[in-house]
């Protein structure tokens, strides 16, 4: 008997043991999930940069697990792809996507059936835009997201969707490779994802807790955060994780950061 099936059959014979299940994540991709120019980037810096326009980038992350693909935020609509100009939003944004995710995971030979699992950091349409491409795949999402009704008092997720509500952080694969952290304050349930690679090392991704690197050397809150105290919380929470593991904070909305990083089909490792 090889080895490998000898520790199976091991476990077998002993309840409550299971075989190792695989480990580690393989490799992590930055996909384009739009583009959003913006009149006036005092909307995230509160009393600076009043009238200044601002464009931000807005990415979706799709990681390969050792047990599978899992996809961390879904970005624009792809439908705004469409639209050569994009589509109009609220606050005078202009938005476009100049890639579909459809078409990004397509490239990379992934089908949205092959996801395993996925989540999002937030609930505001610029993260939201393409979960319902996934109808069957587990999304986990904090219960005080999930609970937070829209403005019209509609539910943010069709509930037919499965979902994984939870309180707090997760180890989504149970090895510590990603682990979904808390950070609430830009909204009631934000949180933020933790990824171990093999060679980059420590990469927080932030969604939202912090959009500009500019607000995070500085600490400052956008007024449409749901909680300044949260927010300054969550931001010293990921300083502290960050610290403690030498890690890099990848902030999804700010351009000239995203710009130099390596886009699908280039990974990091
Ligand atoms: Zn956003």
């Amino acid at each position: 008997m090889r080895l490998a099936a000898f520790a199976v059959a091991l476990c077998a014979m002993m309840p409550g043991v299971s075989p190792a299940a695989a480990a580690g994540v393989v490799r992590l991709y930055i996909l384009d999930c739009g583009q959003i120019a913006a009149p006036d980037k005092a909307r995230w810096t509160p009393g600076i940069n009043i009238g200044v326009p601002i464009d931000v980038s807005d990415n979706c992350y799709l990681i390969h697990h050792a047990q599978g693909w899992f996809l961390w935020d879904t970005g624009l609509p792809d439908a705004i792809a469409a639209q050569a100009d994009g589509v109009k939003g609220p606050f005078g944004f202009v938005m476009k996507r100049p890639k579909t995710l459809a078409g990004q995971l397509a490239e990379l030979g992934v089908k949205p059936t092959d996801i395993k699992a996925m989540a999002v950091s937030h609930t505001h349409p610029d993260h939201i835009g393409n979960v319902e491409m996934f109808p069957q795949v587990m999304l986990y999402v904090q219960k005080a997201e999930y609970d937070w009704p829209n403005t019209d008092g509609t539910p943010r997720f069709n509930p037919d969707h499965p979902v994984t509500k939870i309180e707090g952080d997760r180890d989504v694969f149970g090895d510590g490779s990603v682990v979904i952290i808390s950070t609430p304050g830009h909204t009631p349930g934000h949180q933020s994802l933790l990824v171990r690679l093999p060679k980059t090392g420590t990469i927080v991704l932030s969604g939202d807790a912090v959009h500009l690197k500019e607000n995070w050397d500085d600490r400052r809150v956008p007024s449409m955060n749901t909680s300044k105290d949260e927010t300054l919380a969550s931001m010293q929470h990921i300083a502290d994780i960050l610290a403690k593991e030498r890690g890099q904070l990848w902030i999804n909305h700010d351009k000239p950061q995203s710009d130099a990083q390596k886009k699908s089909p280039q990974f990091y490792e």
